[in-house]
């Protein structure tokens, strides 16, 4: 192991991040399991962050592909018109926006989930004519400059490179404690001309802030933020590119609210394979663009628009959406059991659907629970501002055994590593 760390270290940057995280090399994947080059098994806890909701090599995605690339499918195309696109742009309306009322349309942009949050900003200001963008404390959304502007937490902030380029922070759902309203704050210094707050052209959110601690917005909270840019005429932008594709129970996180978002980005999941895919999806007025006025060599990548078909076959009929929920109970059961058996560990837990965040004050401790439990064969990271928070982010499709047998491993490194500080 010891030289595995020495090899990184002269030949990959030190910016290098998950393979500190998880130290091995890792070899195969297949559904909830990851496999290392000793051939030891891990329970995936992680799920590339979300960009595997459906499982690793997920067979009938794979066979799709191989079928795709065996007939010499297209692979590179810019954004010309192709079979591949069209057949997702199809299934995607008729299966996903259609059922749901939802009338976008889809601008796919360069892979990453960065670069959609990029494409998102610049159709907010190009059609509103303000460049003022506000976003929220803890969020998340990507690092290229544009987005990083928009993302609040410090490590990413470098005074050195940040651009600030007209962005600002308002303070997310509970972010003040539980009774304060926040967006009561926000209406004021909307409507205050002495708060030096420039109305906005959108407000950037994520329903359930996934790196800044699994902070869920609330039902009530989201509706208000709605109205209120009905009101004064400010686009809602939802970041659903980690919580979207079914996280949250619902393939859109917002879903549960009944808010009608202007603009929408997905991608993590969106390819269902890992393979990169992003896409803006925005109402039809918004879509104000020249032809060719925004572009990327690697927008639309066809073998992820084979698999994402095969994705969208999962939200064909209710069964999948109730598979979450079933896992969501497991994993709800076990916490109030842990809960109810250690009240001293005084864990906060949060989550919903199949994210769910464990926080543990001391970050040292959370740190030794991630390195207990993948020493046990699970992969779990950490999230929020204080990397304290635990995040449970198991594939959509895990097995009820897997899910059991990776709950086992979590909560047992949670005892060993508290009870020992214990002592
Ligand atoms: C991952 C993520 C991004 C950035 O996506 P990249 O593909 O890493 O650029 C933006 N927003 C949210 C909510 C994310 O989870």
């Amino acid at each position: 192991m010891m030289e595995l760390a020495d090899r990184a270290a002269r030949q990959e940057s030190e910016v290098r991040s998950y393979c500190r995280s998880f130290p091995t090399i890792f070899e195969k994947a297949k559904g909830s399991y990851l496999y290392d080059h000793t051939g030891k098994r891990y329970i995936d806890f992680f799920s590339g962050a979300g960009a595997i909701n459906y499982g690793h090599n997920n067979d009938r995605m794979r066979q799709a592909l191989i079928a795709y690339i065996q007939a010499d499918g297209i692979t590179h195309s810019l954004d010309m018109a192709t079979t591949a696109k069209r057949k997702f742009m199809d299934r995607f309306e008729a299966s996903i926006l259609a059922p749901r009322g939802l009338d976008f349309k889809m601008q796919f942009t360069g892979p990453g989930g960065t670069n959609a949050i990029e494409t998102a900003l610049k159709i907010a200001r190009l059609t509103t004519g303000r460049s003022h963008i506000a976003a929220f404390t803890n969020g998340y959304h990507g690092l290229t400059l544009g987005a990083l502007a928009l993302t609040s937490n410090a490590h990413y902030r470098n005074e050195a490179f940040i651009d600030r380029s007209n962005a600002s922070f308002l303070p997310f759902d509970g972010y003040l404690g539980r009774d304060v309203d926040t967006i009561a704050y926000i209406r004021k210094l909307i409507e205050d001309r002495g708060s030096g707050f420039d109305l906005p052209a959108a407000f950037l959110v994520e329903t359930i802030q996934a790196e800044g601690g699994i902070n869920v917005a609330g039902t009530g909270w989201l509706q208000s933020l709605d109205a209120l840019c009905h009101e004064f005429g400010i686009l809602l932008i939802i970041d659903d590119i980690q919580v979207g594709c079914g996280r949250t129970g619902t393939f859109f996180s917002f879903e549960r609210t009944g808010i009608h978002p202007d603009i929408v980005v997905l991608s993590k999941s969106i390819s269902g394979f890992g393979l990169p895919m992003s896409v803006v999806l925005m109402r039809p007025e918004l879509d104000q663009w020249k032809p060719g006025e925004e572009t990327a060599t690697f927008r639309g990548h066809n073998l992820s628009f084979v698999t994402a078909v095969e994705a969208i076959c999962y939200w064909e009929s209710d069964d999948f959406a109730r598979g979450i929920q079933t896992r969501e109970d497991v994993i709800t059961r076990r916490f109030k059991e842990l809960a109810q058996s250690q009240p001293a560990f005084d864990l906060k837990i949060r989550g919903k659907g199949l994210i769910h965040g464990v926080e543990i004050s001391d970050p040292d401790k959370a740190r030794a629970v991630s390195r207990e439990a993948f020493s046990q064969g699970l992969v779990i990271e950490l999230c929020g501002p204080m990397n304290n928070v635990l995040k449970l982010l198991p594939p959509l499709v895990i097995e009820a055994s897997d899910l059991e047998e990776g709950l086992d491993i979590l909560v047992r490194s949670i005892q060993s590593v508290l009870l020992d500080g214990a002592r």
